[in-house]
């Protein structure tokens, strides 16, 4: 049982801890005080929890690296056929199509946006006309500002009223917005814009170029690698578990996944529902496993934070146990997210 002191404003714990400590390194033991780092966790994981620096990362699988950006130029541009082109800087994907009188831009991330035009210019002299938003993230369109010749922006109606909630100059307002379905015919070339619901985000949309069978869904599906933190930060992880499904039987050759820094393809999307299936799998089983409060000292057990602090915790760790030894090698960062994703699943088995 612990005792509780009050040395220079802080509670300091001593005790049962200082004890066992003082016989170990010596009588001037120093223990954890209140809220401190204290005794680690049983099982605790080889992979380092959040807050903990990592010397060194898991290496990047060949499988998941990119065509070389060249450092000077700070973009590629790759062709994905029949007028569609990918621009990247290896971090963030955006696309352009040209047609018959003119140039589609898809996204527009600030990273690389000022150099879009350059990019197209290389292709074709023709200018552009349309801008399509995938979404309302900044990190996808706060560039759009930049894009010359004042195109029709298009995007999907929560898309909008996000835009206008955020009064954002860098996110000009789309001019044509649609609910469910929109197809953009621009000469000889098509797209198919659609919205299947919140998955990453409110108004995300897939955009599917049927000629070239290229689909381009931002910020759900990332070749090769671990999705973002809390599973690509999705408001609604049921609705990105559907979205994986859906887009695994979508008839399309090419992914654009608007991260990474490669294109993707079905078994890519395949690999990343497999992930999923096994993590939502590990996170029900460590919920169901873990007892509430069974570590937790009897003077918190008044702290109902403290009770599920501890009861996530040990959980969260458990999941990424039982993640480790499958997909530490399979998906590039594993080591960066795993922490999270295991919390984040957990968290929607609880709640959604
Ligand atoms: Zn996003």
């Amino acid at each position: 049982m612990r005792q509780i002191v009050e040395s220079n404003n802080w509670q300091v714990a001593i005790g049962v801890c200082a004890a066992v400590l003082s016989t170990v390194i010596g009588p001037l033991a120093w223990c954890a005080g209140t809220g401190e780092a204290g005794t680690p966790y049983p099982n605790m994981p080889r992979i380092a929890p959040p807050g903990v620096q990592i010397d060194y990362y898991l290496a990047v699988p060949p499988s998941a690296r990119g065509p070389f950006v060249d450092p000077a130029m700070g973009y590629r541009t790759q062709k994905l056929g029949q007028g569609l082109y990918l621009v990247t800087d290896n971090m963030y994907q955006s696309m352009f199509l040209v047609y018959d009188s003119g140039v589609v831009v898809i996204d527009a991330p600030p990273s690389y946006a000022e150099h879009i035009p350059e990019a197209i210019a290389k292709v074709t002299p023709l200018s552009i006309t349309h801008l399509i938003y995938s979404h309302s993230h900044i990190d996808h369109i706060g560039g759009a500002s930049g894009i010359p010749g004042r195109p029709i922006i298009i995007a999907q109606r929560e898309t909008k009223r996000l835009i206008e909630e955020a009064n954002d100059a860098h996110r000009p307002v789309p001019t044509v917005v649609f609910d469910r379905d929109y197809t953009l015919r621009v000469g000889s070339q098509v797209l198919k814009l659609s919205y299947h619901g919140y998955g990453h985000a409110p108004g995300n949309i897939y955009i599917y170029a049927p000629a070239q069978q290229v689909l381009m869904v931002v910020d759900v599906i990332s070749p090769g690698w671990m999705p973002y933190r809390s599973l690509s930060l999705s408001r609604d992880i049921p609705g990105l578990f559907r979205q994986v499904d859906e887009i695994a039987n979508m008839p399309f050759s090419t992914l654009v996944g608007g991260h990474v820094a490669r294109i993707g393809d079905r078994q890519d999307v395949i690999v990343q529902k497999q992930y999923m299936h096994d993590l939502a799998v590990a996170a029900k089983h460590s919920l169901s496993d873990t007892s509430f409060g069974f570590t937790v000292d009897p003077l918190d057990h008044e702290n109902p934070w403290a009770l599920a602090d501890n009861y996530m915790d040990r959980a969260t760790i458990e999941c990424v146990n039982a993640m480790t030894d499958k997909w530490a090698s399979r998906l590039a960062a594993f080591d960066a997210y795993i922490w999270d994703h295991c919390f984040a699943m957990e968290e929607s088995l609880r709640a959604d």
